[in-house]
């Protein structure tokens, strides 16, 4: 299996859903109120969210160490 094309079948099914999914974007922080993450900051200004998934592979860990 090519493993582009099963992730581009992943975001087909995903965005026929609902989803949307931003490209080129760089997670530079968090914020948090009472210890919860409440947004993810980015170099193209802060998403509101309730859930964050840290998909970010080996950078993972150095990535929720980032000051927002
Ligand atoms: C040389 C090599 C060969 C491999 N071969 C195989 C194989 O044959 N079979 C196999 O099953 N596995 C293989 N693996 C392992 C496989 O690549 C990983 O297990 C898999 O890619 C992990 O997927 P992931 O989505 O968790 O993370 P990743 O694929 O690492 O994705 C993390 C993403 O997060 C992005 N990111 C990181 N920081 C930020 C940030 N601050 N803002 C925005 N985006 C960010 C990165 O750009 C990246 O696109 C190989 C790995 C390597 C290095």
């Amino acid at each position: 299996m090519n493993p582009a094309d099963f992730t581009q079948a992943y975001a087909k099914v995903a965005r026929a859903d609902g989803v949307t999914i931003l490209e080129g974007v760089t997670v530079t922080g968090f914020t948090k109120t009472d210890g919860r993450v409440t947004g993810v900051v980015t170099d193209r200004g802060t998403i509101e969210c309730e859930t964050v998934v840290n998909a970010a592979g080996m950078w993972g860990r150095q990535l929720v160490r980032s000051p927002a």
